[in-house]
């Protein structure tokens, strides 16, 4: 991996100077909406076995042209705070591109989460969070975390009870923090939603045959051979949801300790559990492994699905990727440097400020049920079924007075007749944001002579509407 520190800022800020040098913007709106508002960072201390341990963290807040703020909280020994302020960018220009009505934050903590038992790690986020609350850099109104790298459900769980705790009356405590877990003012699909995302992604990209094209590939997803950095959350469910519902092979996978791959497809369910038992992909049965895992990035397939973190295609192996197509999982995997080398090879790039924004996105949905302490589809799930049912019946009354009686099958009568429940709200809502996003991105590519990759649009776009928000305000 390439040594990003103090490079993901700017490796993020050259590219959106890129689009904006293709804008009509004044350069005080374009300073304004580059630069990082403001970072907290905190250090505290956690009486953990016998000893006092010092822990630090960030919350970075890029843009506030739209509160609440959102983006996630990232826990890894890497965390400092040029990452956290890339990522925060990162989620300004992603809410935009697929408008959510938030501005872009992210918060971080330098810890190894695996180096601690759950209780010591409920203690510690528990402090984490305290101190965050404390300042408003948690509060539904003003500032909502969710999962990334190393946290999840769990995590979110223990941040929101904290708030609650510290808030007993605030009615809409639970909307401080997206990614809880169901029983806890969580929402279907959240877990699954980068990941679902970045199918859905896909599958809008391969509706475009002048997209599919330029990429140098064609036909469907059906038997396309997938390379995937990190089965972690994102990378785990994109994999799984390709290669069982599109029809994708994942012919191999990326992970800390090395790789492994095999031509007729590895079966990722599989692979998975190994790497939850064993703590990495190495002696996967039926499969080669290679110590060094990133070699793989330069292995010949048609896409490749970087899921890791930041970094891992630089300037030192970029000439070397051979996929034609690259979904970014991750938050910046493709560095400046690297993203020009790639783009003069003609590789075409799924951007990550779009490619991975499902998560945000059911976020967004999961903030909106907290606010309306409702489920989505309660309301509505049996009075939509009625009214089917009146439909189905009048049908069936019709053709019992024919010549030739039919009668709908028990199949079609299934699903037609079932109202939507919440997992099928979110997912559509989730596809129709994924697909409405793409569409403006490469509307702006295919329109403008000097737009030549997915990446510059996508911020054309972000910015344009940012810039709009700032000068509704008076700025
Ligand atoms: P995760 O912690 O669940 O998974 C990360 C995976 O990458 C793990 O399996 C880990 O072992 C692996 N990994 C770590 N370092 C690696 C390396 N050097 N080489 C190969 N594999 C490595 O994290 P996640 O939530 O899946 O996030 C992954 C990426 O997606 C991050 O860039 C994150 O910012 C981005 N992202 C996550 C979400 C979300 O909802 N979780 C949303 C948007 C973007």
């Amino acid at each position: 991996m390439a040594d990003m520190h103090g490079g993901f800022s700017a490796s993020v800020n050259a590219m959106y100077d890129q689009a904006v040098a293709l804008m009509d913007l004044s350069p005080g709106l374009a300073q304004k909406i580059r630069v990082c508002n403001a970072t907290y960072t905190v250090r505290f201390g956690v009486r953990l076995r016998g000893a006092i341990h010092t822990f630090t963290g960030y919350r970075s807040v890029h843009s506030e042209h739209m509160e609440p703020v959102k983006g996630g909280i990232r826990y890894s020994l890497a965390v400092h705070q040029d990452e956290v302020e890339a990522l925060a960018a990162l989620m300004t220009y992603k809410c935009a591109l697929v408008e959510t009505p938030f501005g872009g934050s992210k918060g971080g903590l330098c810890i190894d989460p695996r180096e601690w038992e759950p209780h010591e790690l409920e203690q510690i986020t528990r402090r984490f969070a305290y101190e965050l609350i404390k300042r408003d850099m948690i509060n539904p109104a003003q500032n909502v975390p969710a999962p990334d790298m190393g946290t999840g459900e769990r995590e979110m769980a223990w941040i929101s009870d904290q708030y609650q705790r510290m808030n007993t009356t605030d009615i809409n405590g639970r909307a401080c923090v997206t990614g809880k877990p169901p029983h806890a003012g969580g929402i279907a699909g959240r877990v699954e939603a980068t990941g679902r995302g970045v199918q859905y992604a896909l599958q809008e990209f391969f509706r475009h045959p002048d997209d599919i094209a330029k990429a140098g590939l064609s036909g469907t997803l059906d038997g396309k051979r997938v390379v995937v950095q990190g089965l972690g959350n994102v990378g785990w469910h994109a994999a799984q949801f390709l290669s069982t519902e599109d029809g994708c092979k994942i012919i191999a996978v990326i992970e800390r300790d090395g790789a492994v791959q095999s031509d007729d497809g590895l079966d990722v369910e599989a692979l998975r559990a190994h790497i939850q038992s064993t703590g990495g992909v190495k002696d996967f049965p039926g499969a080669t492994y290679e110590a060094d895992g990133s070699k793989l990035l330069e292995a010949e397939c048609d896409i490749l699905i970087p899921a890791a973190l930041e970094g891992t295609i630089h300037e030192g192996n970029a000439a070397r990727v051979q996929a034609p197509l690259i979904i970014e999982a991750a938050n910046g995997p493709v560095t400046a440097e690297a993203n020009a080398i790639l783009l003069e090879k003609g590789t075409v790039i799924i951007p990550d400020l779009y490619a991975n924004a499902g998560g945000v996105t059911v976020s967004y949905f999961e903030w909106v049920k907290n606010l309306s302490h409702i489920r989505f589809g309660r309301m509505q799930r049996r009075a939509e079924e009625a009214r089917h049912h009146v439909l189905v019946n009048e049908l069936e009354r019709l053709s019992k007075n024919r010549d030739v009686a039919w009668t709908l099958s028990d199949d079609f009568k299934k699903n037609y007749l079932r109202g939507a429940g919440e997992l099928e709200l979110v997912r559509s809502g989730l596809d129709d944001t994924m697909r409405g996003a793409y569409q403006s991105m490469r509307e702006v590519w295919h329109d403008r002579d000097d737009v030549h990759d997915l990446r510059t649009a996508g911020f054309i776009v972000a910015i344009s509407r940012i810039a709009a928000t700032y000068q509704a305000k008076g700025l």
